[in-house]
């Protein structure tokens, strides 16, 4: 899970469009009626062809990582307009743009409308999503207890873990709504490290990052022109899994890479501008 590129908006005419989606929304009287209309309009409205979306997809992508990857796994295709705050639950959001990020079907299915909050009178951690089957209701006022990547790092909650287990391991201290919400998002709604194939292309994009940079310096000491450096920058940028690399300069960068992987470790000083790619 990475944090999206900032300050990407579509043209005020789109946005000034999706508020005119929401007030269809927003108009009616009970908070059942409007979670319903929201699924409802958003299927018929989310379509190939529909201008506001086709829009609405062009800046997703540009906020993407490597070839349009999904926000959450970084792995698949990002092909799902996905809602933050779940449409049924928070219908007032339905077509608000900031609640919109670009996610796999593999992450979007299973996510689906799950979500919590930390309650605004107790501070309690606290499921909104109804039990499966079952209609939503409008949830507590709280504060989110999942990670939105949006506006919110999710590598200053968890941390990688580059020297065996390729895992997500939650840094926030132990009790604290921060911890609460790092093993909300990345464990329990996001599956990040029970899925398997995750972790295991996760330990590959690794290798793949490591190989690359030490192509680079070995070019670059080398004496081969910038031009050409360039490229192999740019190529090193498409791979998938960015947090894999994000990691491997944090790692860098708190002196503890040398302990796991000394040639890594030796890239990085060879290369230091790589620490800002
Ligand atoms: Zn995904």
């Amino acid at each position: 899970m990475i944090q999206l590129k900032q300050n990407i908006n579509p043209e005020q005419e789109i946005i000034d469009k999706l508020k005119i989606y929401q007030d269809e929304i927003d108009g009616l009287a009970t908070f059942e009626l409007r979670s319903e209309k929201a699924k409802k309009i958003f299927s018929t409205r989310n379509k190939i062809g529909n201008t506001v979306f086709d829009a609405v997809k062009l800046k997703l992508t540009e906020m993407c990582s490597g070839a349009r990857r999904c926000v959450y796994c970084e792995d698949s295709v990002a092909d799902e307009v996905e809602h933050i705050h779940p449409k049924d639950l928070y219908p007032n959001l339905c077509f608000q743009w900031d609640n919109y990020i670009y996610a796999c079907g593999n992450c979007n299915g299973p996510k689906n409308n799950k979500f919590a909050i930390f309650k605004k009178y107790d501070g309690s951690f606290h499921i909104v999503n109804p039990p499966r089957g079952t209609n939503a209701t409008e949830p507590p006022e709280g504060n989110d207890a999942l990670i939105n990547p949006r506006i919110e790092n999710p590598l200053d909650f968890c941390m990688l873990d580059l020297s065996s287990t390729f895992k997500f391991v939650v840094i926030s201290k132990a009790g604290t709504n921060d911890a609460i919400k790092a093993n909300y998002t990345f464990n329990e709604v996001l599956r990040l490290n029970e899925r398997e194939f995750l972790r295991k292309a996760r330990e590959t994009a690794y290798t793949n990052y490591k190989s690359r940079l030490g192509y680079y310096t070995s070019q670059k000491l080398g004496g081969e022109p910038q031009k050409k450096l360039d490229k192999l920058i740019d190529n090193l940028k498409q791979e998938a899994h960015p947090t894999v690399w994000k990691e491997m300069q944090r790692y860098h960068s708190k002196k503890i890479l040398k302990n796991i992987d000394k040639d890594l470790d030796d890239l990085f000083i060879k290369s230091p501008e790589a620490l800002n790619w």
